[in-house]
């Protein structure tokens, strides 16, 4: 994504998605303000596998993973590949290459990774390599560990043959500059210093595996580490239930360790958009004062390949391959006024 993506969406991605997509009627529904708004997808609607459900506007990631699994790969292929389009792309200015720095002009990263059995890698802290992902997927399968950080995390990832290389581009170095002079608040809505990319995909078998790759808050402390490596909080999938992951300012995704709610809630019987609002509304319950300031999204898939994305705000945005088909879709949300 760039600078100017969530501008774009907020003003025009509800149209657009809606009429291109033809796989969603529209349905009104009662927000918890009382209002009534327009409901974006159909939350109930099932599908024949494979499915791949992405954060954000990230087409690339879900056709890539989509091949895997069109080929008869298995879902945790098709989330690595889906997840390391935009690690690799220096115009995504939140994950990977490319990705804003923290206060100190230093890129850190973080990433998780699980499969359909259960098991579980991920990094954080992680600087000068490409692929994030790609590292926890390894930490997951090579060590007996769940996660590395930090310096142990790159001499890791070194020994196991990924390359240093520096991630910093011109363009994210300017931002940097820019805000030093400026000094933005981290996770201001809708400026775009912040977002993930968070994917899950349901293989031909009905297996699922999910994976979950950041930069983290732009202009960050050094040091800081958000939700998105954190099994339970940035991800989560249980191959009975279905699987969560979430984008958006970290802290209150840790807080509540929304991804692992999300299954948790689904297990009980909860749609995935019932119980992605149930856990924006732990949020605003726990945070009342806040929420409004910072933004949060979830998105869910059950086994049955019923899907539900919720945020705290307008703009929270997903891609779907669903029936072949890949669309970009606006979330639901709960600040409707
Ligand atoms: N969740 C990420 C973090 O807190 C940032 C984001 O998704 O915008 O690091």
């Amino acid at each position: 994504m760039t600078i100017k993506r969530r501008k774009f969406l907020k003003k025009s991605v509800i149209g657009t998605a809606m009429a291109g997509s033809g796989l969603w009627g529209c349905t009104t529904d009662q927000n918890h303000n009382g209002n009534t708004a327009a409901a974006s997808i159909n939350p109930h609607s099932q599908s024949s596998l494979p499915i791949v459900i992405a954060t954000w506007d990230n087409l690339k990631a879900t056709e890539a993973a989509a091949e895997v699994l069109n080929n008869g790969g298995g879902a945790l292929d098709a989330v690595e590949q889906g997840a390391k389009l935009p690690e690799a792309d220096p115009q995504d200015n939140s994950v990977g290459y490319g990705g804003l720095p923290d206060r100190s002009g230093i890129v850190t990263l973080d990433a998780c990774i699980m499969d359909h059995q259960g098991n579980a890698g991920a990094v954080c802290f992680l600087q000068n390599i490409m692929h994030p992902i790609s590292v926890a997927r390894r930490v997951m399968e090579s060590t007996p560990h769940v996660m590395l950080s930090g310096q142990g995390a790159l001499e890791f990832a070194l020994a196991e043959g990924f390359e240093e290389e520096n991630l910093l581009t011109e363009d994210s170095k300017q931002h940097w500059e820019q805000w030093k002079v400026e000094k933005k608040p981290y996770g201001e809505i809708n400026f775009e210093n912040h977002d993930t990319i968070g994917i899950l995909a349901l293989d031909q078998q009905g297996n699922i595996s999910g994976a979950c790759t950041t930069s983290g808050l732009a202009f960050k402390m050094h040091g800081r580490v958000g939700d998105s490596p954190i099994i339970g909080a940035g991800m989560y999938v249980d191959n009975e239930v279905g699987g969560a992951c979430a984008t958006g300012v970290g802290e209150y995704v840790m807080k509540t360790l929304g991804s692992f709610l999300i299954v948790e809630l689904m297990r009980q019987g909860r749609s995935p958009q019932e119980a992605c609002e149930e856990a924006i509304q732990r949020i605003v319950k726990r945070h009342p004062k806040v929420y409004r300031e910072y933004e949060v999204g979830y998105l869910a898939v059950n086994k049955k390949g019923q899907h539900g994305a919720y945020g705290t705000e307008q703009g929270f945005e997903y891609t779907l391959f669903q029936n072949g088909n890949h669309n970009l879709f606006p979330s639901d949300y709960y600040l409707k006024s």
